[in-house]
């Protein structure tokens, strides 16, 4: 069985369980990506088809399927999520001239990997309203 493919493609929610979960891979360093950041709750990598000069994800190292997925314990993690895109924008020089974070929740919003992300854009002009 290829272990990127879904463990059950008819519960979203449970699409992606850790070990066969791209992201979870990407932190434990089972797949390569360019990562930006770490601490001990989070890994920030750029996204390997950018949509933007910058296009980084933020990414817990908890598995947490989708922004449904979430639970009050979860609210320091997603804070931390949030100031570090601003701070990895303000390194690059995004502070002023601005940025864009993107969570992306289920089908209609476009989610296609379902481990929770924060998309960090910057470094050329947004559209609004987005696509
Ligand atoms: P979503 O559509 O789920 O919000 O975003 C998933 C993002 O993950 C997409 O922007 C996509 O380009 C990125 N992505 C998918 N596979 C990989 C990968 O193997 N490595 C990296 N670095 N990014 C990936
Ligand atoms: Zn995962």
């Amino acid at each position: 069985m290829n272990p990127l493919e879904p463990v059950n493609p008819l519960n979203p929610a449970r699409y992606n369980e850790p070990m066969s979960c791209l992201f979870c891979r990407i932190i434990a360093g089972e797949i390569p990506a360019t990562k930006v950041f770490e601490d001990d709750r989070l890994v920030a990598f750029n996204d390997i088809n950018p949509q933007a000069p910058m296009h980084v994800l933020v990414v817990p190292r908890l598995h947490v399927a989708t922004l449904n997925d979430l639970e009050s314990q979860h609210d320091g993690l997603v804070g931390a999520m949030v100031r570090t895109a601003s701070t990895i924008a303000a390194e690059r020089g995004y502070r002023e001239s601005g940025f864009r974070t993107v969570f992306n929740c289920n089908a209609d919003a476009g989610q296609a990997v379902f481990h929770l992300h924060l998309h960090v854009l910057g470094g050329r002009k947004m559209a609004w309203p987005p696509g």
